[in-house]
């Protein structure tokens, strides 16, 4: 926009803006979409101080890269569904082409994956993997994926580039809660998948969603059985959102469960509520959700085996450290 301006480009040609001409607001069509997503540059990582960022399960010195545009599935409470549904790669010659630079020139140890599904396809996926090996770089890799989009042979190609963790979507424990949010995914697939990247050595991580439309204490207490049941390393619970431009929100709004106006008097600064609205229901106001929340964590967390185990995995008192911090999220939580 500001290279448009300077050129003197009229403020009314500016694809995807919204602007204020002539003292009236108005909308510009939308931005066309480039199909070739290898044509943007790396980000120009020099610029930051990478020493500054740590996370509890990373080794740093870590990257972030993104080698994915979109996701084709249509989970309702997802603000993909509203992108259109397309998915974009980049070539695995220019997502290694990006590794390779963070390895060899920054010295990461690992590389933290953002797609919201790296193994969507296969081929590329292996293309990465062997890519990597031919190249001899040496880090760990850090991935987000469907529990319905790897199979065995994948796994071992991920692992033998260096794959370390993959994060799964689960959302939840429940078959009822998984159909109503079009997830197209069954708990038996989950078990799969799970076991699948455990006997290769993967460390792994659910995402699970509470108080999602139409959950009840069944259903509940059905995720926290599975969460327990998998043998995750790792868990997160949240209190599900009803995102705007979502299925779920037109669902939860025609119920009259969400106010139609929330997002655009939350994005003005005019909403009377500083957090995100919930699915209130009748089994649970907004402190009893915020109750459920803490009791998945606790009973995820709070067991021998899982205390046994992350104390296990330290490295070092950089590991302890950052132990120390969970453990204070942990305890706030518990207030
Ligand atoms: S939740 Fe994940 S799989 Fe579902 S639409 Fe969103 S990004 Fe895609």
């Amino acid at each position: 926009m500001a290279r448009a301006v300077a050129g003197g480009t009229s403020l009314e040609e500016i694809p995807g803006t919204v602007v204020k001409f002539d003292g009236e607001i108005r909308k510009n069509p939308d931005r066309t979409w480039h199909r070739d997503i290898d044509r943007y540059p790396f980000p120009a990582v020099e610029l930051l101080d990478w020493s500054l960022y740590r996370a509890l399960t990373v080794q740093a010195p870590f990257y972030t890269m993104v080698t994915t545009r979109g996701c084709p599935f249509k989970c309702r409470f997802c603000s993909q569904i509203y992108a259109g549904n397309t998915v974009r790669f980049r070539s695995p010659e220019n997502v290694v082409d990006e590794i390779e630079l963070y390895v060899r020139k920054h010295g990461a140890r690992e590389i933290v994956f953002f797609d919201e599904t790296f193994t969507l396809n296969k081929a590329r996926v292996m293309k990465i993997c062997e890519l990597i090996r031919e190249r001899g770089l040496v880090f760990r890799f850090d991935m987000r994926t469907r529990v319905d989009s790897l199979d065995e042979e994948m796994v071992l190609a991920l692992r033998e580039a260096g794959g370390q963790r993959v994060h799964f979507g689960i959302e939840s424990g429940s078959q009822e809660i998984l159909d109503r949010m079009g997830k197209q995914t069954t708990v038996d697939q989950v078990r799969t998948a799970v076991s699948l990247c455990k006997r290769h050595g993967f460390s792994t991580r659910g995402y699970f969603m509470i108080g999602y439309l139409g959950e009840t204490p069944q259903t509940y207490a059905e995720t926290l059985k599975v969460a327990r049941e998998l043998d995750l390393d790792w868990a997160s619970f949240s209190i599900t959102t009803p995102l705007p431009q979502t299925h779920l929100f037109d669902e939860a709004r025609s119920l009259g469960l969400v106010d139609e106006g929330f997002w655009r008097d939350y994005t003005l600064l005019k909403s009377p509520r500083l957090q995100f609205p919930i699915i209130e229901s009748e089994y649970w106001d907004e402190a009893r959700l915020q109750k459920m929340l803490k009791r998945a964590y606790s009973s995820f967390y709070l067991r021998p085996r899982m205390v046994w185990r992350h104390l296990a995995g330290l490295h070092g008192w950089g590991g302890l450290r950052d132990l120390a911090g969970g453990v204070r999220v942990m305890l706030s939580l518990q207030r």
